[in-house]
This record gives C-alpha cells, structure tokens and sequence, in this order.
C-alpha cells in the first residue's frame, strides 16, 4: 500500500508502526453549525482510507476529536445566549446522524475536547517545564517557535527566513504570521462561564493543544496516520505537531494525508464565504445520501473537486446503471455456482483494489467498477455467461462495496447492507483467525436465511430457501 505523506511531499510505502495494526488520527467536526459537504468531502476520504485498510487486513483504531470549545464555539453560544453545552450537543448529535446518512463507518473514539481539558493541562505543564512554552502577563500560556527549531516542517515554512511578529492569540491565522502560538488562553470575559482551572489561573486550551491531547491519549505518542482538510496543514497541524514532539521527544504522526478541497464556481466550500450545502440541505432537495457520497469520493483525494448539481445527477445515473446490474446478477445468482471468477474478472478485481492501494485513486476504482458492468451485460447479452458466474460476480460487488459503500444501499437488492456487513465482519474475524466469533457471523447469517460459502476468490451468500 501507498500513499502521499506531506510530512515528505511524496508518495511512500505504507509500514505501520505494530504490525497488522494501524493508529489513525482524524480532525473532526467543530460542533458550531451542521457540518457541509465540504467537511464531508475530508470525512469521507478518511472513511475511505479506514475502509481500504480494513480490507488489506489491518485492524483500525480511529480517534475523531469533536472540537466543542474554540474560538467559534464560544462565539456561537454567546450569541444564542445558551450555555457552551447546549449550544454543542445538538450539532454533535447532527453529525453522527450525517455520518450515518453518507454510510461513514463509525471511529473507534469520538473524545470530546471538554472531556479532556486535565490533559490538556498535562502536556502545557510538561511543555512549561521543558522550557518550550511561557506564560504572559494576563495568565496566558504560548508555545514559544524559537525554541523548537523543527517548526515549519509540515508547511514547509523556513523559519530562519521569516521573523516571527510575536503572539497570535487566535485558532486560526495565516502562515504570514508566524508567531507563537497559544496553549492556554486566560479567561476574557467574551468568555462568558466557559473557563477551566488551570495551574495558571481560569482560561481554556487552544485549539491545537486538543487534539495533541486526544491523538496521544488513544493513539500513544507515536502513532500511524494523522488526516484532515489540506487547510488542516497550517497552522492547525503545524502546532499540533510541534507541541506533540516538543513534550514527548518523539516522532509524532508518520503519515500526514490531506484531502483537497471540495470548491464551488473555483473556490473552496466555507462557512465564512457562505457558499456551502449542507447534507440536510442536499437531502431535503430530494439526493440522497448514497449519491451525495458518490460525488464525494468520485475525484482523487489530492484533486480539488467541483461540487455541482450536475455531478450529482450523473452520480444518480451511474448508481442507478450499477443498479441495474446488481439486479441483473441476482436473479442469477445461486444456480450452478462456479468456485472461480472468469480470469478477466480476476483481472477487474485487481485492478480495483490496486487502484485504491496506490494512494486511494477512487476514479480508477470507479472506473474498474463500470469495466466489470460493462463487461458483464456483455457477456450474459452474448451468452457467453450464464448464471455460473453470478454469485461470484455478486460476491465481488459486495466485496468492492466494503470500501465504496454506494451499491446496495437504500436499495433491496437481494442481500442487504445488514447481511453484507455481517458477511465483511466475518470475514475480518477469518483473518485474524478468530474461529469462534467467525462461526458466530455465521449463525447470524443463518438466522437471517443466508447461507455463506468460502471459495477462494472470497465469500459466496445464498439464500437459504
Ligand atoms: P472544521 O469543522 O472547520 O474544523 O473542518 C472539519 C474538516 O473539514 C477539516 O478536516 C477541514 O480541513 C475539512 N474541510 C473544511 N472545508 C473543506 C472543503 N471545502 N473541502 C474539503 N475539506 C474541508
Ligand atoms: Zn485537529
């Protein structure tokens, strides 16, 4: 497996630190408004990613923070006049609902930055006492650049070149304005009651030391891959990093992998420029979830994508082709199985997940996936095929849906989400060879009148009358 780790600015083989093992570390939403399709554009490229590293074989833990106190946060509660809490909770509950919408896997963690302000606390002590960062006059707490020659390596930046202006007290700010950053902001009374005790009087974390907090909570101090938006890179990542590195000594994140931007008329989805849809927008215009997520990962990661309505009537017409297919194949399917694909199907089937194993490429993934409708209406039109290879071509589409997860939903087509998600799930406890549990997806499936069969070109449902 390969991916493009900016940490190097190439695209490097992918060794995890434990093997069979992977520590994944993803920016999450910050819980001030519903997430847009821009956000989900990152979300689901890093659900992607889990997907295609649970179908190689490895065990995922993710950890997505919900940043629920930042600058915005804070500005949004004080604003609808409600406390931090109730301002947050129901954008968290939003999100999890459109994450269920678009058929994002679930993360191991979602630790909520209030729930982990004591280790915030923690790692700004040790980087006081390590001599990287310093309290100001009004009880404040900064990382201090200087002191940590390696800042810059995410972004690029040569700090030697650039003169550092002083102090940004702020989440967000422009590379321009390299300057040290805050850890612990002293309460100010824009605050209103969101303040901590801290060794250093009342005030809250910034924004970066929370998610150096939780990444090496779950994760360990060195951990796999760290994700997020490209403009994740500076200064959140940046900081990040730096903070993370100068408290433990250690390497931090591996593998950096950013998404590119999901724009509109040629500049990048924001909530600050307004021009954003969210899912619930898309929704109540009557697309759904699995068309949404179509668009989404139909361009390269790396690429910006051009969100259009257009793109999503297109993405309605090749799911409904696939559709028709999958229909095609099941009425087919179950009549004189044949244990082997056709050898061009074999071929189709490398050619899809080598395509996702360099570097995520989801178009050329698409793209082996329209060869194998393409190729199979072909050959059942000639007669080349009969029903011989439908339950294996079936097999294959459910076992490409492990990653794309964009057929078979919201649809009945024979075997449904449910049943085919049992089936992946007992797969992975094929692979890590735990029998019993295996048996026990087994009897699942039975109990639900599927019948799987191994074969060595994977798993082979049949219903069971
Ligand atoms: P935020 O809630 O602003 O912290 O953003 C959550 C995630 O969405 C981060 O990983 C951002 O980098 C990402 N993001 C924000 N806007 C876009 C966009 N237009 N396209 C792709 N990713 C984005
Ligand atoms: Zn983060």
């Amino acid at each position: 497996m390969r991916f493009y780790n900016t940490l190097t600015r190439s695209v490097v083989p992918f060794e995890p630190l434990k093997p069979g093992r992977v520590g994944l570390y993803t920016c999450g939403p910050t819980v001030y408004n519903f997430a847009h399709i821009g956000n989900f554009r990152a979300y689901v490229f890093e659900d992607i990613l889990r997907r295609v590293l649970k179908h190689a074989g490895y065990t995922v833990t993710q950890v997505m923070n919900l940043t629920d106190v930042d600058d915005k946060t804070i500005r949004g509660a004080r604003t609808a006049g409600v406390s931090l809490d109730a301002f947050t909770r129901p954008f968290k509950q939003a999100f999890f609902e459109d994450l269920q919408t678009l058929f994002i896997e679930p993360a191991e963690y979602y630790p909520a930055a209030t729930d982990h302000i004591a280790e915030m606390i923690d790692l700004i002590r040790v980087l006081l006492e390590k001599g990287f960062a310093y309290r100001s006059e009004d009880g404040s707490v900064y990382f201090s650049i200087a002191k940590f020659p390696a800042y810059g390596r995410l972004v690029r930046l040569d700090t030697a070149m650039l003169k550092p202006v002083g102090r940004v007290s702020h989440d967000e700010y422009e590379k321009e304005n390299l300057a040290d950053f805050a850890l612990w902001k002293a309460w100010d009374p824009d605050d209103g009651d969101v303040a901590w005790d801290s060794p250093w009087g009342r005030g809250r974390p910034g924004w970066h030391i929370e998610c150096s907090a939780m990444s090496m909570k779950y994760l360990g101090p060195t951990f796999d891959i760290h994700t997020g938006g490209i403009d994740n890179v500076f200064p959140h990542h940046e900081d990040e990093m730096a903070q993370s590195e100068a408290a433990t000594g250690k390497p931090f994140a591996r593998y950096w992998l950013h998404c590119a931007h999901l724009i509109v008329g040629g500049r990048k989805m924001s909530k600050s420029l307004g021009n954003f849809y969210t899912l619930r927008d898309l929704i109540g215009r009557g697309y759904t979830g699995r068309e949404i997520r179509y668009v989404l990962l139909s361009g390269h990661y790396r690429q910006p994508l051009n969100f259009t309505f257009e793109a999503l009537h297109a993405a309605r017409a090749a799911l409904e082709r696939v559709d028709e297919f999958c229909r095609r194949i099941q009425t087919q399917a179950g009549k004189n199985p044949k244990a082997e694909l056709p050898p061009s199907v074999q071929a189709i089937r490398r050619r899809f997940f080598d395509a996702l194993e360099d570097d995520l490429s989801t178009p050329e993934a698409l793209s082996a996936l329209f060869q194998l409708v393409a190729e199979g209406n072909r050959a059942m039109d000639s007669g080349e095929w009969g029903s011989e290879n439908a339950e294996g071509v079936l097999n294959l589409l459910a076992e490409m849906d492990s990653v794309l997860a964009v057929l078979f939903r919201g649809k009945s087509v024979g075997a449904d989400s449910v049943i085919l998600e049992l089936v992946a799930r007992r797969e992975e406890a094929r692979r890590r060879k735990e029998w019993a549990e295996a048996d026990r997806f087994r009897a699942l499936l039975a109990e639900k009148g599927w019948a799987v069969k191994d074969t060595p070109t994977g798993p082979q449902l049949r219903p069971l009358n």
